[in-house]
């Protein structure tokens, strides 16, 4: 699993979001939204409730369709191919909320996420890496994933991200709902993930831890881009302190 990354300094846009607008209906939700993710850095996208994070995610795997914009990610356009290829190209999306399949047991959740011919052929040595990663997952890979906690679950979420192999990871809120011991067991992995090779793109609303360990951040307002900066930057920002911090 492990890519060697070239200097932070040298290192090339591997996702590039132009312009995006993006409608439910006839609400527009993203407007002119622009942004960029360069290999091996973990990104994020800070905002409130109803800023279009989710959404901006949505449209970077091709579920939503574009009214205006671009997505390009290593050179290829992503907005033009159906969501089911988007893994193929090495980008992986772990949704809010999960999305398991709650029937079938950890194992079988972790095998769905294998299936591009690549990932299918490194299966076995890349769930060996994900139970390294999360014990909980090998000592209950039998039980339904229904039965599991609601930090366990998210464990098999982004385990099952992982299984496809990933260049950039996309997580949509992975530390909603959990206690903040597991809270901080969730960043520590998706750290570990990153110093493996893994890009990073994260949506949170646990907004200090995740500017701590990120390498760059964007404000999401009402669905428009309104602030850029790096995590240190960000945590001196004067606006970012009120809204955000609450200092
Ligand atoms: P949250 O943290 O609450 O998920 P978010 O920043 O991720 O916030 P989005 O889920 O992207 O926000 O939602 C952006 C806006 O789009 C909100 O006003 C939301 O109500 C609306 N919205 C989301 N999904 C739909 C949908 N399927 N149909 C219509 N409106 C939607």
């Amino acid at each position: 699993m492990l890519r060697l990354l070239r200097p932070i300094w040298e290192r090339t846009i591997v996702l590039k979001v132009e312009h995006l607008d993006v409608f439910y209906g006839d609400l527009q939700i993203l407007w002119d939204v622009s942004f960029e993710v360069k290999e091996g850095e973990i990104v994020v996208l800070l905002g409130a409730n109803g800023a279009g994070k989710s959404t901006t995610l949505k449209a970077v795997s091709s579920l939503l369709k574009l009214a205006n914009g671009s997505i390009e990610f290593q050179g290829s356009r992503l907005d033009q191919v159906r969501s089911h290829k988007v893994i193929e190209f090495g980008v992986a999306h772990v949704p809010e909320g999960r999305r398991l399949f709650p029937e079938m047991t950890v194992e079988e959740n972790l095998i769905i996420g294998s299936l591009t011919p690549e990932a299918k052929a490194k299966r076995k040595e890349t769930m060996k890496r994900i139970y390294e990663l999360f014990p909980r997952l090998d000592e209950r890979k039998r039980q339904n994933a229904g039965t599991l906690s609601g930090g366990e679950q998210q464990m098999l979420a982004i385990g099952r991200g992982m299984m496809s192999l990933p260049k950039l990871l996309m997580l949509d809120e992975p530390s909603l709902g959990l206690a903040p011991i597991l809270v901080m067991d969730i960043f520590r992995i998706v750290q570990m993930i990153n110093k493996e090779g893994v890009t990073i793109l994260l949506v949170e609303q646990n907004v200090k831890h995740t500017l701590t360990m990120c390498d760059r951040a964007y404000v999401l307002e009402n669905g428009r881009i309104t602030l850029s900066g790096t995590g240190n930057e960000f945590l001196n920002n004067d606006h970012i302190k009120e809204a955000y911090l609450g200092i």
